[in-house]
């Protein structure tokens, strides 16, 4: 049974991030609103699981104007917050190769990928298209703002002007820009920041420096690069506002990739002891990647064409998500419970990396 004290230490944000093929249905990589609608099973599985916050890329493109309103509607209905994620002053093209949706050809600059790869904050004219496309953005009533500065996908503006400018200074004019106007468009907007964090421990403290001149407005500030123990630690020591992002399908459930090799009892512990290390040093958010999409995520799948995963029943690995969030401190006898409940009451997808990547029948 579950006891009074496993309950008090989840966390406020219990969050997931994909790609954009979960919350909708989507062919391919097509942007045309005829082949996009809304997947609300997916938004009652997050809600049911106790998860409060999805955070969604690659959806900015006009197409999915109409379906954002749809979702917004949807997911606050059922008690879900939604995100949307955004490239901070990246180039642009499709999302998928983290571009800029729609970006004018003639605000286009170079970045060290190429010409035409990235968008100028020193700009006056870019930074007034900025302001413009973060008022699409909330448009449809999202509760917030994810923002990927370009640099930290190599898609930066390399001027005289941004070349001035030290690295993290780049980062913080960006961020700036685009929260200033997030603030004035929709002043209780959650401002999230999703980071590339260095590899070392110095490298985290001194990121954790540079960060403090940020507004204090952005409470939750995200990172890939956690996969292994030591960094993770060291990440979520180095800053109050770092918080960790645990990818739960490459790294917590199928880290050999094709296989479920560990037992699920073991991969489940420490999916419930990565959490348990945010919250007992007092993290208030804590996110898992999803991104599913059709297997690309799979080793061995990655030039698979994209679908949206569909269950009927509620995926064990959602409802995972949630109790490890809400009760990160769940004893070992409550978590054997917990995996023979879920067994049987949702579509068991933790032993299985196909049923996981790609749902029973796409
Ligand atoms: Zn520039």
């Amino acid at each position: 049974m579950t006891n009074m004290n496993s309950t008090k230490s989840g966390f406020d944000l219990r969050g997931t991030l994909e790609c954009g093929w979960n919350l909708f249905f989507r062919k391919g990589y097509s942007n045309h609103p005829r082949d996009i609608s809304v997947n609300q099973t997916h938004v009652d599985h997050l809600a049911e699981s106790g998860l409060n916050r999805l955070v969604v890329f690659w959806t900015n493109a006009r197409g999915f104007n109409d379906a954002w309103h749809e979702a917004v509607e949807y997911a606050h209905n059922v008690g879900l917050k939604l995100i949307r994620a955004m490239y901070g002053f990246s180039g642009g093209g499709s999302e998928y190769t983290m571009a800029e949706p729609d970006a004018p050809p003639h605000l286009l600059k170079r970045s060290a990928k190429g010409p035409d790869t990235a968008l100028c904050p020193n700009d006056a004219e870019t930074r007034a298209w900025m302001g413009r496309i973060v008022a699409e953005r909330l448009a449809p009533g999202v509760d917030g703002i994810d923002i990927e500065p370009a640099r930290e996908i190599g898609r930066n503006c390399i001027c005289e002007h941004c070349r001035a400018l030290r690295p993290f200074q780049w980062d913080a004019l960006a961020v700036d820009i685009l929260t200033e106007r997030i603030k004035a468009l929709k002043p209780d907007a959650e401002i999230l920041l999703h980071l590339n964090m260095p590899p070392d421990k110095p490298g985290k403290l001194q990121m954790s420096r540079d960060l403090r001149c940020l507004p204090e407005s952005i409470r939750h500030i995200f990172a890939w690069g956690a996969d292994e123990e030591t960094s993770l630690v060291d990440w979520l020591d180095a800053d109050t506002r770092f918080e960790h992002f645990a990818k739960l399908g490459r790294v917590l459930l199928f880290p050999d990739g094709t296989t479920a090799a560990i037992p699920v009892h073991d991969r489940v512990a420490r999916a419930f002891r990565w959490c348990r290390m945010a919250a007992q040093r007092g993290k208030t958010g804590y996110m898992f990647d999803y991104r599913i999409f059709g297997g690309r995520e799979w080793q061995g799948h990655e030039t698979d064409v994209p679908h949206t995963r569909h269950t009927g029943k509620r995926p064990a690995s959602i409802a995972l998500m949630g109790e490890a969030t809400r009760r990160p401190c769940l004893d070992e006898d409550d978590r054997r419970e917990l995996i023979a409940r879920l067994k049987v009451e949702c579509d068991w997808d933790l032993e299985d990396p196909a049923r996981f990547y790609k749902s029973p029948a796409a």
